[in-house]
């Protein structure tokens, strides 16, 4: 390949996609894939999905920006369905995940700080966790491999062990302002949260005048079997995040608070000159509605029961094979060594799938995937592990 003039940000894959619909993606070289990966949980609803698409070439022809200094009824839409949908009683738009978790931040802080009077600015979150890659997000992210050489790094974040609430009762003090987490660690490796450890957070938080900030960027929009990861247990977040399969791949963000937190913003606190841009949100509308109206977090929880299902019966007895886990249609497969060869191979196979950390192979079908598709993933997924294991004992 000749010199790129891009930043070496990404190790990217030697494929140059240039079609997609629904669940298939095709090269440049007119090779097929089926895409398990989803633009990393972004095309939620596969891709160039109909309504969506209409939604978006419709307002192409009308207006494509004018300001946040004007009233926006496609905002207004857009943050209705999202609030009728959900805990939350309002919307900030934004353009991409870490914006929305700095939005989160922003609100936590400037909630206490304006409206409690108190100068708390501390974020808990959880090791293994990934928030962004903005400075805040990237010092609120649990890992350290995001912050090399970035330092000095922002005051105001603390990290703990996940599930451990000992851990986090230390580490409360006076400057405390809220918890963040996701409800599965999905860049950490697909790692669940306990549901009664959540129940605890929350409970915490309540105690102690703290708020619980839901990270929901890559586990809402329907991608665990419902709208939002946190509606499968009783617990609801004060604050909680969204960007990924928002706008189906039309890049946006938001942050959603219930009512007590929304006055802690006000005319001139917080802002973004492209946040919830007329197409932007003529996407988001379109996707917001077409989940709902299709059914498709249930859709999305019966495809999830089908594919575990299968790579239990196919991948368990599999030398090498740790654990099958994840939420929904976020699934990883634990590995006892490095996965990259596997992806590699999958890839080459025709089946695009993507890493979750070094030893999970995460799977991110789109949420209308079906039993069909499964089978021929799970097929190619249990031949490269049983091929890679039989490889290794010679
Ligand atoms: C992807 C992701 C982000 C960051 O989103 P960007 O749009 O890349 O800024 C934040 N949190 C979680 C949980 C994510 O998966």
């Amino acid at each position: 390949m000749s010199e790129s003039a891009m930043f070496p940000t990404y190790a990217r894959y030697p494929i140059t996609l240039v079609k997609g619909k629904g669940s298939r993606l095709w090269d440049d070289q007119g090779k097929q894939y089926l895409d398990f990966m989803s633009g990393l949980a972004v095309t939620n609803l596969g891709h160039v999905p109909e309504t969506v698409k209409q939604a978006i070439v419709k307002q192409l022809d009308e207006l494509w920006h004018m300001s946040n200094l004007f009233s926006n009824p496609n905002q207004e839409k857009a943050a209705k369905l999202l609030t009728d949908n959900s805990c939350a009683d309002a919307v900030f738009f934004c353009n991409s995940g870490a914006e929305a978790n700095e939005a989160a931040i922003k609100l936590a802080r400037r909630y206490h700080q304006k409206v409690r009077g108190e100068n708390r600015f501390e974020i808990i979150t959880f090791t293994q966790s990934f928030h962004g890659r903005t400075l805040a997000t990237l010092t609120a992210t649990g890992q350290d491999k995001v912050k090399e050489g970035f330092l000095p790094l922002p005051e105001g974040f603390v990290h703990v062990p996940l599930h451990d609430l000992d851990a986090l009762r230390a580490a409360v003090t006076e400057r405390t302002a809220a918890v963040m987490l996701e409800l599965v660690q999905a860049e950490g490796g697909v790692i669940p949260v306990d549901p009664a450890f959540l129940k605890e957070v929350r409970a915490f938080c309540d105690q102690n005048g703290l708020l619980l900030i839901i990270d929901e960027i890559q586990t809402g929009m329907g991608r665990t079997g419902k709208l939002f990861s946190f509606q499968h247990y009783d617990v609801e977040p004060d604050i909680f995040t969204l960007a990924k399969g928002l706008g189906s791949g039309f890049p946006v963000g938001a942050m959603l608070a219930k009512q007590p937190f929304v006055a802690a913003f006000s005319a001139g606190s917080h802002g973004s000159t492209f946040g919830g841009t007329p197409i932007a949100m003529a996407a988001v509308a379109a996707t917001v509605e077409t989940i709902v109206n299709d059914n498709v977090p249930a859709k999305a929880a019966e495809a999830s029961e089908y594919l575990f299902a299968e790579l239990r019966r196919s991948l368990t007895d599999i030398p090498g094979v740790l654990d099958i886990r994840g939420k929904g249609l976020l699934v990883g497969i634990l590995c006892d060594a490095p996965t990259a060869d596997a992806i590699a191979e999958l890839h080459k196979r025709g089946l695009l799938v993507v890493s979750a950390g070094p030893d999970v192979i995460r799977l991110l079908p789109n949420l209308l995937v079906t039993r069909e598709e499964i089978d021929e993933a799970v097929a190619l997924i249990a031949a490269v592990l049983t091929e890679r294991a039989a490889a290794k004992q010679i």
